[in-house]
């Protein structure tokens, strides 16, 4: 079963967390063995789903539609399909729903996603649904037997500089029939319990699975959080510029930095923990280990 509001830990009754795992369609041949040796390392932790990303809207979706049904066929895991709308009509969105329905996914990561850089509008005007709201209405409209997750930024969207018009446009997009919600990676948990209330107080009900982003590769970070809009903390920027030649010493702050994030996130109420692993092996489940006996034991 996918986590649900219930299972937030209120200090009265221990419950195990939610757990799941993200993963992008590798590229290359030698990625593919990659993704599915994270995989298998990863399964033993017993996510309650695992998601597979996808590239822009659209029938093909990156390749990702034929990796999401064979890990599903092959783990039996709950498999959580991302599915972008941008620069797709209706009959793509269709199609591809229809497959999932056939391959029985029982979830969806509904989302606008990005038009191809250059042509923005061309890709807007192209496509069925300019944001995800009514993206989010159309599934729950036609396909009522999926699951709906729909994407969080709790530093606020970067196209929308108004983080109170960006929640706004959230919370919307939560009514229009989504069941839970994943965020963006950050990294002062302040940021998320503040929008987390923010969110509660205006009625959102549904569970807001904190994204952890184990920071193992400097550099790569320093490039996902100027794309995503996740600000990089200057204790965690002064951390990494004195080790960022070293593989090894990176892989152990980031273990470190995050153990110490997914811990206080979790005594202080998130309902779970979603990882973006990157197909990588090594960080999430050393983060786990050092998690388990206080929360995923039993
Ligand atoms: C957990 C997670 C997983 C992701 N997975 C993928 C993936 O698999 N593939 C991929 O390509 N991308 C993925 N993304 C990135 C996402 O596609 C981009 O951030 C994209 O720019 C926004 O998608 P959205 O669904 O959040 O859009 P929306 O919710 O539509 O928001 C996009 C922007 O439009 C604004 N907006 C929304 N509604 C309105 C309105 N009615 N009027 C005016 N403005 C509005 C919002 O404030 C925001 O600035 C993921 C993001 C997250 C957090």
């Amino acid at each position: 079963m996918i986590m649900d509001a219930s299972r937030v830990n209120d200090g009265s009754r221990r419950v195990r967390p939610g757990l799941s795992f993200e993963f992008f369609p590798p590229r290359q041949p030698e990625g593919e063995k990659l993704f599915w040796n994270t995989l298998e390392t990863l399964i033993p932790h017993h996510p309650d789903f695992v998601s597979i990303t996808c590239g822009a809207g659209g029938s093909r979706q990156g390749g990702s539609g034929e990796l999401v049904r064979q890990v599903h066929e092959r783990t039996g895991l709950h498999t959580v399909a991302h599915l972008t709308c941008v620069g797709a009509s209706r009959a793509e969105l269709t199609e591809m729903l229809r497959f999932y329905q056939g391959c029985g996914i029982p979830s969806i990561l509904a989302l606008r996603g990005d038009p191809p850089r250059g042509e923005p509008e061309g890709a807007f005007e192209r496509g069925a649904f300019r944001h995800a709201e009514p993206f989010v209405a159309f599934i729950r409209e036609y396909f009522p037997e999926f699951r709906l997750g729909v994407a969080a930024y709790p530093e606020g969207h970067p196209e929308t500089p108004d983080k109170a018009r960006d929640e706004l446009h959230f919370r919307r997009k939560v009514e229009a029939g989504a069941d839970f919600a994943v965020t963006q990676f950050f990294f002062e948990n302040e940021v998320y319990f503040r929008f987390v209330a923010s969110c509660r107080e205006k009625g959102v009900n549904v569970p807001i699975h904190p994204g952890i982003m184990p920071v193992t590769d400097y550099k790569q970070i320093k490039r996902l959080s100027e794309l995503c809009g996740s600000t990089l903390p200057v204790w965690l920027t002064s951390r990494y510029e004195a080790i960022r030649d070293d593989p090894e010493a990176m892989l152990r702050t980031g273990v470190e930095i995050a153990v110490a994030q997914c811990r206080d996130l979790l005594l202080r109420g998130a309902p779970g923990l979603h990882f973006f692993t990157l197909n990588q092996s090594l960080a999430v489940p050393r983060i786990l280990d050092a998690l388990s006996e206080e929360f995923y034991a039993g």
